[in-house]
């Protein structure tokens, strides 16, 4: 088969461990990775744009797509609905581009019934009051949605345990590093290697 499919990503932390700046970071350095735009109910805070960011949608409108079959998963987390509709997904995977999936752990374990093959990366806080300071610097949400999110955090934390990878989030580069070095090994298995060097293998291997 020659058809190179790109590889799914699924990364999840709880909410103000750094998720969203060390995928930025790690976009900046490796070139064939896109986050897929999620779907959601929440309002956008300051500078979010609609479809960079995430999709932002009604409740009534996130229920249509339910019923349509749209999703790849869904969840309710903290008062809101998220969703990965099947068309953030499909299209650039089919055009060999990895995606990753920046979702929690409900939605991680959909993904994973639905493709095995996909691999999980947990991001973990140095310290509760490490994130606890992070929520608070982010300066975005107000402080009875940090309070929330923190009383979230550790039944979120408790999941790690169903994901292949855990990356500390302590010194940020650090994390970007590790984090670029398990897309880095994924992309040098054998077999996505096979698919990507077939001419090379065939005149090395064969006459
Ligand atoms: P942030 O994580 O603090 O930036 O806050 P958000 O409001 O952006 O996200 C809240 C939670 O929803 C996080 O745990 C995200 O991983 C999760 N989330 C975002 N998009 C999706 C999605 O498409 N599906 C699911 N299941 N969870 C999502
Ligand atoms: P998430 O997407 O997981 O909710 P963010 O990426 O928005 O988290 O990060 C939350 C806040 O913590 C941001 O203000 C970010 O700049 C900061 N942050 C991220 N990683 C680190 C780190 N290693 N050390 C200190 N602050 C960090
Ligand atoms: P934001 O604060 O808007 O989420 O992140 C913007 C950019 O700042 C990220 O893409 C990331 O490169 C960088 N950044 C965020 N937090 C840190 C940090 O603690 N250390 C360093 N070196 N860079 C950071």
């Amino acid at each position: 088969m020659n058809t190179a499919t790109g590889q799914l990503y699924i990364v999840s932390a709880p909410s103000g461990a750094g998720k969203s700046s060390l995928l930025q970071a790690l976009r900046a350095h490796l070139p064939g990775v896109d986050v897929a735009v999620s779907h959601t109910t929440r309002q956008p805070r300051p500078g979010e744009q609609d479809g960079v960011h995430y999709h932002f949608t009604t409740v009534k409108a996130f229920q249509q797509q339910i019923a349509a079959d749209a999703f790849l998963e869904y969840a309710q987390v903290f008062d809101n609905f998220y969703g990965t509709s099947k068309q953030a997904v499909n299209g650039v995977l089919a055009a060999g581009h990895d995606v990753i999936l920046e979702i929690d752990w409900q939605g991680a374990q959909l993904v994973r019934q639905r493709a095995p093959d996909a691999v999980s990366i947990f991001i973990l806080p140095p310290s509760v009051a490490a994130l606890q300071e992070r929520l608070q610097g982010r300066g975005q949400d107000s402080e009875a949605i940090i309070q929330r999110r923190m009383r979230d955090a550790q039944s979120d934390m408790a999941h790690y345990p169903e994901y292949d990878y855990l990356i500390i989030n302590d010194d940020f580069e650090t994390a970007v590093a590790e984090l670029g070095s398990i897309f880095r090994s994924q992309r040098l298995q054998r077999e996505r290697q096979t698919q990507r060097h077939a001419a090379l293998l065939d005149a090395l291997v064969t006459s």
